[in-house]
């Protein structure tokens, strides 16, 4: 529902399950584009990424994600979350098809206020070519406490498999990336308020049945339509933006965002592209993490910071884990860096041939 959570089960419809696993979560919040395409049921599809909900349940799914540079693709026509975070992205089989479609969806759109305006880019272009002195960054604020161990030991492989290729492994290292997280769902809830105060059961969307007032329309509208997370983030973000908390809170948030952002410039001053798990551990059990909001929220540790700089990550498939279930790899890179990004996921997918994966529940079993 509104794009909020890391696994399908706030859907105001339908939970999706896993095609590797159906007792296990798809990832989410756009958990129905990734399965959709690891099922085989389509070439590609959509799905729009706040803090992670592309690359996460590609990873959980075992296929490509992408989230492009905050800017690259129109976000008109998407139902907003968060503004200035969210962005729409491709999940494909491939690495190829990814830059295919992302040659479809990028462009400057007039609706779009904060749409980029660079011309004709064909992502296929330089795909090919290898990274070969490549420098490739590994910080070890992506490896800490909670990382499953199958997910650092793929992460590895992948790393010796970057080298053998010709690129250069290089330490890089964050100090303000523990902050992330709590700016995030600061921002994030704040934002959500403000863009869903519009479903207010006049303009559009569900309107309760019976009222006696329009304050009473207004609250039973409100309370009847959204989910228990949408209200959640409403409650949180409304609480973050009151005058008195303002300061302390979406201010600070802010301030973080700020230090986020320069924290990755000066990591993308010494690396062409970072290399990190895509979340910390493979897909969880359907019902294992709904009690626990905060449990639920610090599987977006590693993606959330990337929204928070705008800039641009691709997921693709590392692994699999000792229950068979796909374990993603992220690369980063800075604002526009898309190109590079294709480059070194295509080169790594070649190697070691994990592409085009096959869910064990797909549609064509
Ligand atoms: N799981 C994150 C959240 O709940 C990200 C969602 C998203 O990217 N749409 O906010």
């Amino acid at each position: 529902e509104f794009a909020m959570g890391s696994s399908t089960e706030n859907s105001a419809y339908k939970k999706t399950r896993n095609p590797w696993n159906l007792n296990k979560v798809p990832g989410g919040s756009s958990g129905g584009s990734a399965v959709a395409v690891a099922a085989d049921t389509a070439f590609y599809t959509l799905g729009s990424d706040t803090g992670g909900s592309i690359r996460q349940p590609a990873a959980f799914c075992g296929v490509v994600g992408m989230k492009p540079t905050y800017g690259l693709v129109s976000r008109y026509g998407l139902v907003a979350f968060a503004s200035s975070l969210d962005q729409i992205g491709p999940f494909t089989k491939d690495v190829e098809d990814c830059a295919l479609v992302l040659n479809a969806i990028v462009g400057h759109d007039a609706k779009d206020s904060t749409s980029l305006n660079l011309g004709k880019i064909d992502y296929t272009q330089n795909l090919k070519q290898g990274v070969k002195g490549l420098k490739i960054g590994v910080a070890k604020e992506f490896f800490g406490e909670g990382l499953q161990p199958e997910v650092r030991k793929s992460l590895e492989e992948a790393i010796a498999i970057y080298k053998t290729l010709g690129a250069e492994i290089v330490d890089v290292s964050f100090q303000h990336l523990d902050y992330a997280l709590s700016a995030y769902y600061m921002i994030s809830s704040a934002e959500a308020s403000s863009n869903l105060a519009r479903y207010d059961g006049i303009r559009y969307g569900f309107r309760a049945e019976e009222y006696s007032d329009l304050v009473d329309l207004y609250k039973k509208t409100r309370s009847q339509g959204f989910g228990d997370e949408v209200k959640r983030r409403i409650m949180l973000g409304t609480y973050a933006l009151s005058s008195g908390y303002y300061d302390a809170y979406y201010k600070k948030a802010m301030q973080v965002r700020t230090i986020i952002k320069a924290d990755f410039d000066q990591v993308f001053g010494g690396c062409d592209v970072l290399l990190t798990p895509t979340a910390p551990t493979t897909a969880f059990g359907i019902g294992e993490k709904t009690s626990n909001p905060l449990e639920m929220y610090l599987t977006d540790i590693y993606t959330v910071p990337v929204n928070i700089a705008g800039i641009p990550g691709v997921s693709i498939p590392c692994g699999l884990d000792n229950n068979g279930m796909p374990i993603g790899m992220q690369l980063l890179g800075p604002i526009l860096s898309e190109e590079t990004l294709l480059k070194a996921a295509w080169a790594f997918e070649q190697e070691s041939g994990l592409t085009n994966l096959k869910a064990p529940l797909g549609t064509e079993v």
